[in-house]
């Protein structure tokens, strides 16, 4: 369908910062414009619109961000600037006191995004447009399942957050947990199997919520989404420890479909600093749940996010978590320095890690992480396992994909392979920890 009703303009570019979440709902955009007459900008041609989806996490992200807008409306004097995401929803005067802004909208309005253009050419509304909401107006569920880079599709299955981690500001960035129905979801998914999709990896904030507002359970959607023909793989992004159901570790288990593959949460290894952090779990559970898939998938990738020099995070509490850490049967760690943001309870707590410390900690996490990580990968050396390879960059002489097990193998280029599930047999670690190198078995 293509309806010109935005007089004027005809390509855009997006420049997408954050998580997954983040980047299909770019994707979304971008194919919500294309009704509209809106394509994306060829490289080097000069963008009519300009979209910046950003990301709040941290300070750093904010900074980021800044630097982004300012950067693109320099660049693209004449382009209209929007901007939209977290960062927009939590501080759109700041946003939109950027020069060069012409519209601020927040992570509800993503999916009216050719409206606000509209309503914008009429009013041409100065200094800039605002539309923001506040978080408790976030209800709207905005659909999104889109095409990675790569071969990817993400699939969004779930929004917002209530739990209120002290230290986090997403449930006022992206309101109320909520998510779409299994039918509809189903529907996504077969829509993508039909434009060639092979491999859905399932997002949200806070997907073990899956329902809640639906009155639907997550291992019902799991179930429904493994019976679609022609997805030939999924990945579940990032569930929450307490969330993650035994029920769900046993199906995956079984599943063709659902990889072994998990990314949980713990953000600190510390009972005192999790109970400081308002989670929601403790030690005992998480390592029950790390034995469980274990038992049940001794190949699965475990994934974990660490979160470092917190608020309350003494030295001696530090080795606690470390320590525990240490103790666990898990593929990988993804470490994030802790940020003070505005707003938190977290900033009632008086013991403050200073910037030198924390970046120590943050060294000593991600050297745990690469030890693990090396371990892991070891123990797949000489093995042959299925990868899906992905479409290679533009004048790379090899090619990159995923085993089911989350490792990333790096293969000669044949392109006629990509976006296709290959075995490739595993013959040694490559140039980063993060890579193996690999030859091709058999299409
Ligand atoms: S679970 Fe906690 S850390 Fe995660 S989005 Fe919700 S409030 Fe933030």
């Amino acid at each position: 369908m293509t309806d010109k009703s935005i007089s004027g303009l005809y390509t855009v570019q997006f420049h997408t910062l954050g998580c997954k979440l983040n980047f299909s709902e770019s994707a979304t955009m971008e194919r919500l414009l294309a009704d509209h007459g809106i394509r994306r900008a060829k490289p080097g041609e000069e963008p009519d619109v300009c979209v910046v989806n950003t990301c709040s996490v941290t300070e750093l992200a904010d900074k980021k961000c800044r630097q982004a807008i300012r950067r693109l409306a320099k660049s693209h004097p004449g382009a209209l600037i929007i901007v939209t995401g977290c960062y927009a929803q939590l501080k759109s005067d700041e946003v939109a006191a950027i020069d060069g802004v012409n519209i601020v909208m927040g992570n509800d309005r993503k999916n009216h995004i050719a409206r606000l253009i509209e309503q914008w050419q009429a009013d041409r509304v100065q200094p800039t447009m605002v539309d923001v909401h506040g978080f408790r107006e976030l209800t709207d569920f905005c659909p999104s399942c889109s095409r990675g880079d790569r071969t990817r599709y993400f699939l969004k299955v779930q929004d917002g957050c209530d739990y209120f981690c002290t230290y986090c500001t997403i449930p006022f960035a992206r309101g109320r947990s909520r998510s779409a129905t299994i039918d509809s979801l189903v529907e996504q998914a077969r829509q993508a199997a039909a434009e060639g999709g092979k491999e859905i990896v399932l997002t949200g904030v806070n997907i073990g919520d899956f329902g809640k507002n639906t009155g639907e359970r997550f291992i019902d959607l799991v179930k429904a989404l493994d019976a679609v023909e022609g997805i030939e793989r999924y990945r579940i992004s990032s569930i929450e420890p307490d969330l993650l159901d035994d029920e769900v570790i046993d199906f995956v288990a079984q599943s063709r479909r659902f990889m072994p593959h998990f990314h949980i949460p713990l953000q600190s290894g510390s009972d005192e600093v999790l109970k400081l952090m308002h989670r929601h779990y403790d030690t005992a559970l998480y390592a029950r749940k790390i034995e469980k898939i274990r038992s049940a998938m001794p190949d699965a990738f475990i994934g974990v996010d660490v979160m470092v020099g917190t608020r309350g995070e003494t030295a001696e509490l530090f080795k606690q978590s470390r320590d525990f850490i240490a103790s666990l049967d898990v593929s990988r760690l993804h470490v994030f320095p802790y940020s003070e943001r505005p707003g938190t309870v977290a900033l009632r707590i008086d013991y403050v890690v200073d910037k030198h410390e924390k970046e120590e900690r943050v060294a000593e996490m991600l050297r745990l992480s690469d030890d693990k990580l090396r371990l892991f990968t070891s123990q797949y050396l000489g093995t042959r396992r299925q990868v899906l390879l992905e479409h290679p960059a533009r004048g790379c002489n090899v090619m990159h994909g995923f085993t089911d097990n989350y490792l990333r193998v790096e293969v000669p280029r044949h392109d006629e392979l990509a976006n296709c599930i290959t075995t490739v047999s595993l013959d040694c670690p490559g140039n980063d920890v993060e890579t193996v190198n690999g030859t091709i078995v058999a299409p």
